[in-house]
């Protein structure tokens, strides 16, 4: 098998081995339905009860305010459209750099009973708490905004350039103004520090394959009291909140990929800090023009890079080739490269923001393979093409 570098963690992780042997059983041994009465079902039940109780202790929450859904897409369709009562008027504020899990979901409200509100950021990326609070301050003196029920949703950290917003400050003038408070926090959780309580959120989105967990299966956090709906009906799983049958062995597999990397957020920080220095800095001395995007506080080893007079799909085409994996800030159609809408937000130069690559790192990267990253992009750049 060819042998990858693989640097696109904010796209997926590699599993946790502990994690992954804690699912084994729950597929090929106590496979039973947690639902079912009989004493078969015991362990399969346990294990959603323990893994609860985990993933609320890694957040400082409450075991009955975490709910299991199928990922962050899921988790932030739910927080958006379960708010509030189905006929009740919404007035939603997000951010302009929101994944498009957040922003679809508020367009399927456009023209119906909701006002999406985009707010900007600055250009590394942050919505400041003043521009929050301005804008809930204005649109306070309306008679609409009386009516309706408001959600703010920010984004804990952003996926293409890993800033990490002042959730605490923003909540505060969020609950200020009389707003539910919703962060989709699929980039921060099991990276850094989360206390649901010290920042106050009200609704938190988290997906397990971005840190270390398995695919398809993630959580919202329901702070105990907020109004919200379940929007997956059918049977009384999750209290009744969202139905369905539980998927065991990934919840438990969730649980303990999160464990561990709380367990390890400092020492994963530190060694990932270092990965991203030794990069930089080779970058700069093979003589790569290029922008570093983003805050100086950010989700460790999420680097976006812009490089000047360079195409973001040809760099990663040319990666490709030499088996390393990277992620763009573009994407080419038929004729044009298309920037995305983060760079554009962020006010990247034309003559870089086409040439906009995220190589974002994890645990499991090593100085050599940083080596070869850097290698790599400095002979794609300064051979003529
Ligand atoms: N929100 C953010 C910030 C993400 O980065 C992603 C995935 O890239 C999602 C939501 C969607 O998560 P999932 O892949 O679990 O549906």
């Amino acid at each position: 098998m060819k042998k990858y570098i693989y640097a696109d963690n904010a796209a997926t992780t590699k599993m946790d081995q502990e994690a992954f042997e804690k699912m084994r059983i729950f597929y090929m041994e106590d496979f039973s339905n947690p639902s079912q009465p009989y004493s078969f079902s015991k362990k399969s039940k346990a294990a959603i009860k323990e893994a609860r109780a985990i993933i609320a202790n890694c957040i400082n929450a409450d075991p009955d305010e975490i709910y299991f859904t199928s990922g962050g897409t899921e988790s932030d369709n739910w927080a958006i459209k379960g708010i509030g009562q189905t006929t009740e008027k919404k007035i939603i504020y997000i951010s302009n750099i929101e994944h498009h899990a957040v922003i679809n979901s508020c367009q399927s409200y456009q023209n119906n009973n909701a006002i999406v509100n985009f707010l900007p950021v600055n250009k590394k990326g942050i919505v400041s708490s003043k521009t929050l609070e301005n804008r809930l301050k204005n649109d306070d003196k309306t008679q609409l905004s009386k009516s309706g029920i408001k959600l703010v949703s920010i984004m804990y950290a952003n996926n293409e350039i890993g800033s990490v917003q002042p959730i605490k400050e923003l909540s505060a003038v969020a609950h200020k103004y009389g707003a539910i408070f919703h962060t989709d926090a699929v980039q921060a959780v099991g990276h850094i520090p989360i206390d649901v309580k010290d920042c106050d959120v009200d609704l938190l989105s988290a997906s397990a394959h971005k840190f270390n967990g398995p695919k398809g299966i993630g959580f919202l956090y329901i702070k105990r009291g907020i109004n919200i709906q379940g929007i997956i009906n059918g049977g009384s799983q999750e209290s009744g909140m969202r139905a369905g049958t539980e998927n065991v062995a990934s919840i438990i597999g969730m649980a303990y990929a999160l464990k561990n990397n709380c367990e390890n957020l400092e020492a994963n920080r530190k060694h990932l800090i270092r990965l991203e220095n030794r990069l930089l800095k080779a970058l700069k001395k093979g003589g790569i023009d290029f922008i570093r995007n983003g805050y100086k506080d950010h989700i460790p080893g999420n680097i976006s890079i812009s490089i000047k007079n360079k195409e973001g799909e040809m760099l990663l085409h040319r990666l490709d080739l030499l088996g390393i994996c990277v992620s763009t800030g573009s994407a080419c159609d038929s004729k044009n490269t298309q920037v995305s809408h983060v760079i554009k937000a962020i006010r990247v130069p034309d003559d870089y923001s086409k040439g906009t690559i995220r190589i974002s790192l994890g645990k499991n990267n090593t100085t050599d393979e940083i080596d070869s990253i850097a290698a790599g992009i400095i002979e794609i750049c300064t051979k003529r093409c």
